[in-house]
């Protein structure tokens, strides 16, 4: 028996917390009390409104997440009051940086903070007033016209923390086992003496437990995987929070735990704007409290702060439209830079931080046509929608005939729309002209398109009259986006 913290105790005399069992990740905390529901009441507000109690009481626990159900002893109820809490709890060994590293950092943090399937429009639309924030407060810049590299979660997700394009082949490590020997950016940061974070809500459908087979080993110093698994919630709260605020509490003591340590923290919220994006705008108040309060104790002073998102909406009904298609290229993307760091470094080549020339295509940037936001498309003409029906269903049924035994031949059941554009396949500086023509380009198809059976509907890219066989896999020609649901990132 322990008992709880003294402010506590102040106002619940009789509460004795239990520490049922103490293991790795998850520390069961049971708190019994000789009243009914008042008390209970009592506990639930100390902790949320003081919150300096539940820290106390947590320090002597080593992990970062408690399940706390209190009882009532007297009214024999099972349990009037459980939860699941999540803060940063400090590891000896990490304690020991503590006092190594010296109070002017020469070591910049990094905190990320995404929202899953939000188009930069969205941020406009639905978080303004932590966007007016963003720019007019923190003085942040926005990468306009911010292009996806690839489909889905992913194809964001591997550029930030890898480095590298997305391509569906093992270049960058073995994706078949669990993603352990993968060179995630937080290794970098670890083995530079950075403590480290990754937190992403959704624990099923974040993305490398949808589409790899997730981490063995704990991949970071706190990692929120465990928390979020433990809640299996269907709804946008756990407990008495929403689900998006629990992820800024932990990340706002996270910089708060290791504001004298240097710090790399990766957090993404998928649950909030993944199915619907009008549900993204609940989190606009929360979110500017977040930054508002981190801004102004000086947890940004030395930190780079990346607001993201991975790409626009894939599901919506927006989608289906030219303004839905356009807006799920091009997401979000802004970078607060200390202004310690603007002074040191004001200018870097063609970087993040310097203009990016007028002339730059999409092919310079390793944007595949199908995700070029900058293409302008045409309606296709009577003649050319007749071998679209014909090419777009080839193109489909080419990626499953291994699977014929499993899948059958989809037939085309309706054409949505159809339109081509001209594409210029190599670097710009080589669109060279020869007698007028000009070689490096290529005509385009492209056509949403539903087929049978299932009624699956797909958006597609083909090139004409180039062998798809022949494309580089490096830079995919082809592109096949599913407007339909059957995965969830
Ligand atoms: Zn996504």
């Amino acid at each position: 028996m322990v008992n709880i913290t003294e402010s506590t105790r102040d106002k619940e005399e009789n509460l004795v917390v239990m520490f049922d069992s103490v293991d790795y990740d998850f520390v069961h905390v049971t708190c019994e009390t000789d009243d009914a529901i008042t008390n209970v009441v009592n506990i639930t507000e100390s902790t949320r409104g003081k919150g300096e109690n539940l820290v106390v009481l947590l320090d002597s626990v080593d992990s970062d997440f408690v399940q706390v159900t209190c009882k009532s002893v007297t009214s024999n109820r099972v349990a009037e009051y459980t939860n699941l809490l999540a803060h940063v709890h400090p590891r000896n060994s990490f304690k020991r940086n503590f006092h190594r590293v010296p109070s002017s950092l020469s070591k910049t943090n990094v905190v990320m903070l995404g929202f899953d399937s939000t188009s930069s429009m969205s941020v406009l639309r639905l978080l303004p007033k932590s966007y007016s924030f963003l720019i007019n407060t923190m003085k942040s810049f926005v990468l306009h016209k911010y292009n996806i590299l690839g489909d889905g979660t992913v194809s964001a997700f591997f550029p930030w923390l890898l480095g590298k394009p997305y391509t569906g082949k093992d270049e960058i490590c073995d994706m078949s086992d669990t993603l352990d020997n993968c060179p995630f950016i937080w290794n970098r940061f670890n083995s530079s003496g950075y403590v480290t974070m990754y937190a992403e809500d959704s624990p099923t459908i974040n993305v490398f437990s949808h589409y790899f087979k997730g981490f063995r080993d704990q991949p970071t110093s706190h990692y929120m995987q465990p928390f979020w698994l433990k809640t299996s919630s269907v709804s946008f709260c756990i407990g008495n929070k929403p689900q998006h605020q629990i992820l800024f509490d932990y990340l706002h003591n996270f910089q708060n735990t290791y504001k004298n340590v240097p710090h790399f923290a990766f957090t993404f919220l998928n649950k909030i704007s993944h199915d619907s994006i009008s549900t993204l705008q609940w989190a606009d108040d929360d979110l500017l409290a977040y930054l508002t309060a981190v801004y102004y104790k000086g947890l940004f002073d030395n930190t780079i702060f990346i607001l993201m998102s991975d790409h626009g909406s894939r599901f919506s009904s927006v989608r289906k439209t030219p303004q839905g298609r356009q807006e799920e290229l091009l997401p979000f993307f802004s970078i607060f830079l200390p202004p310690k760091l603007r002074v040191e470094h004001p200018s870097r080549g063609i970087s993040l931080f310097d203009t990016i020339p007028h002339n730059r295509s999409c092919r310079d940037a390793g944007i595949p046509p199908h995700y070029c936001s900058c293409l302008p498309w045409q309606p296709a003409t009577k003649d050319e929608m007749e071998s679209m029906k014909v090419l777009m269903i080839q193109v489909l049924n080419s990626g499953s005939i291994k699977y014929r035994h499993l899948c059958d031949e989809l037939k085309l059941h309706k054409m949505h729309s159809a339109n081509t554009s001209m594409f210029t396949k190599q670097d710009s500086d080589k669109d060279t002209h020869s007698n007028g023509i000009k070689k490096n380009r290529i005509k385009l198809y492209r056509s949403v398109i539903e087929t049978v059976p299932g009624h699956g509907i797909y958006d597609i890219t083909v090139p004409v009259g180039i062998d798809v066989k022949n494309i580089d896999p490096s830079y995919p020609l082809v592109g096949i986006s599913t407007l339909h649901q059957h995965g969830r990132t």
